[in-house]
């Protein structure tokens, strides 16, 4: 039905908004090539797991210069906290900055991917969250030619500001169970879930000034790097709403949008 789609492909990236509906896609593209999912969210949760189980307790400060905004070497790290246990290393940069509220630098970032991707022996990933900018998707197509890799297609989910705020917006979460509720399309019985019983809640990250920032986020920074992938990598673009959700519509829009590559 598909047969003009790629047979079998090596690693793919799934792109959008934040909120646009990319999981679904995602879901399709790794039951269709029999890949893995790689997301930068878990990524930086694996490590900072690592370096939670090392369990030091004395102030990563010390380890970042501030004068030249960079860590100090990672033989001075290791040093001070008594492990040179790559995972532990990287665990420790990433909470100095996810502690602090602020972004993580795209060098760091690309550190920490590489390593990740690295495990995977850089092949049979959905790369999910990265590359985000510019610089990380320079840095990515530098990689996957020296590692002899490939990417064979970014799919682009597509959503509208407008419809990403209704969705986000109106979205209810269980505390207990984690259960996804919305206020319009699947709404909570007397605003309490129907597993636990307690008052769902909104998310601190699904408030209107947070997705705003999100999307603007996307235009100045998501944009570009898509523009600089598809000098390089063939981009499809699938809708992130349909009208009709279902499993075999979402698989539909998806390969057929491979065929066109
Ligand atoms: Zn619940």
């Amino acid at each position: 039905m598909f047969e003009n789609a790629p047979d079998e492909v090596d690693n793919v990236i799934v792109t959008g908004k934040s909120g646009a509906g990319k999981q679904p896609r995602i879901d399709v593209l790794v039951e269709e090539y029999d890949l893995e999912q790689l997301s930068t969210g878990n990524i930086f949760r694996s490590y900072l797991g690592s370096f939670g189980e090392y369990g030091y307790d004395g102030d990563i400060s010390q380890f970042w210069n501030e004068e030249n905004e960079r860590f100090v070497s990672d033989e001075e790290i290791a040093e001070g906290i008594g492990t040179d246990d790559e995972e532990v290393l990287f665990g420790l940069k990433a909470k100095y900055f996810v502690d602090r509220g602020k972004f993580v630098p795209d060098r760091i970032t690309n550190e920490l991917f590489k390593s990740y991707f690295g495990k995977k022996d850089y092949h049979g990933q959905v790369l999910d969250g990265y590359p985000r900018t510019v610089e990380q998707a320079e840095f990515l197509l530098d990689l996957i030619e020296e590692k002899k890799s490939k990417i064979d297609f970014v799919l682009w989910v597509r959503n509208t500001d407008e419809k990403i705020i209704e969705r986000t917006t109106k979205r209810r979460i269980c505390p207990k169970c984690g259960k996804v509720y919305h206020l319009k399309y699947d709404p909570p019985k007397n605003g309490k879930c129907e597993e636990c019983g307690v008052e769902v809640i909104q998310r601190s990250d699904d408030t209107e000034e947070k997705i705003r920032s999100r999307l603007q986020e996307f235009k100045d920074k998501t944009r570009p790097m898509i523009e600089k992938l598809e000098e390089d990598i063939p981009v499809a673009e699938v809708p992130g709403h349909l009208e009709e959700f279902t499993p075999e519509n979402v698989r539909k829009s998806v390969m057929e949008a491979l065929t066109e590559l």
